[in-house]
């Protein structure tokens, strides 16, 4: 249905280190075999950010050039096309049992912390994500903000709605349907994420794996969340992205006051002054600040493709 002109040249960034920038290939030793089923990996198998398949169009926006590991990124005439595997580069329980992969559920954190009985599995994604997102012109209010699956039109929809740096899907802080977020993060590993029913590992909050992202590639010093250091999180389908704690210069979320669900609008624009995505709408998710707990309930642009 959609027109889908050619994509750009695609370059791997883990094959050819020598045509990328600096900032995307600070590892070494990545043997760049994106086709084998089998992850291109060290000798072990585990999955990690150096072993991962990554390939960025090169005229790909830097925010997506740089920001992102561990899918493939193509562009369109109007749109950036991002594909994941939904394969965490990093430990869980829910790899489970004899994966490289595997560390047992922690427990240390209370008595009511337990592992859902669902296992990740490859549920490859692809959401079309606009250059210019048109606005509904909402103001997100605190109505609107009620965690009730389905209470609105303008709700982001179930499953994946968006992809985090690190390829891991986002979903929205809606719990399907008899569930309760606030329940459910209980079953969050230490990456505050989980599988679902089907086995799409995601999150729904604020996860130190996509800044773990930004330490590889130089753009942050720490990844602990609400550590202080630039937060960026992932894109949502419809064009709103999802910082934490900080802008991605590092600052505090600065510009108009937030709205319900932790968003406003203004330049995205990095630590050396560099505007990466001019007047945009973006949430801030920070739990260990005192702000908003979990990702946007409301989609804010027009269009979310996947
Ligand atoms: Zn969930
Ligand atoms: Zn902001």
């Amino acid at each position: 249905m959609r027109f889908v002109p050619p994509v750009a040249v695609l370059v791997a960034l883990a094959a050819c280190g020598s045509t990328t920038p600096p900032e995307v290939t600070p590892d070494a030793g990545a043997t760049g075999d994106a086709s084998a089923g089998g992850d291109a990996s060290s000798s072990s198998g585990e999955r990690t950010l150096a072993s991962c398949e990554t390939q960025i169009a090169t005229d790909a926006p830097e925010i997506f050039r740089a920001y992102f590991r561990c899918v493939t990124i193509e562009t369109t005439a109007d749109a950036i096309v991002i594909s994941s595997r939904a394969l965490p580069p990093h430990k869980s329980n829910y790899w489970g049992q004899g994966s490289p992969n595997y560390a047992p559920f922690d427990t240390s954190r209370g008595a009511e912390y337990r592992a859902n009985p669902n296992t990740l599995e490859e549920r490859a994604f692809k959401l079309t994500i606009p250059k210019t997102p048109t606005s509904r012109g909402l103001t997100v209010t605190a109505a609107l903000i009620d965690g009730q699956v389905g209470s609105s039109q303008l709700e982001y929809p179930l499953g994946v709605a968006g992809v985090a740096l690190d390829s891991v899907a986002i979903f929205n802080p809606l719990a399907r349907p008899g569930d309760d977020i606030e329940a459910e993060k209980f079953t969050f590993d230490d990456y505050n994420a989980h599988p679902a029913p089907e086995g799409t590992y995601h999150y729904h909050t604020a996860s130190k794996g996509p800044l773990e992202v930004l330490v590889a590639g130089g753009l942050a010093a720490q990844a602990s969340p609400g550590g202080g250091d630039v937060e960026l999180f992932g894109v949502m389908c419809d064009g709103t992205f999802v910082l934490g704690c900080t802008e991605l210069d590092g600052s505090a979320p600065g510009g108009a006051a937030l709205d319900a669900q932790g968003g406003h609008v203004h330049d995205l624009t990095n630590k050396t002054g560099t505007v990466l995505v001019a007047d945009r709408y973006h949430v801030h998710v920070c739990p260990s600040g005192g702000g908003r707990k979990f990702t946007p309930e409301i989609q804010y642009y027009s269009a979310c493709s996947r």
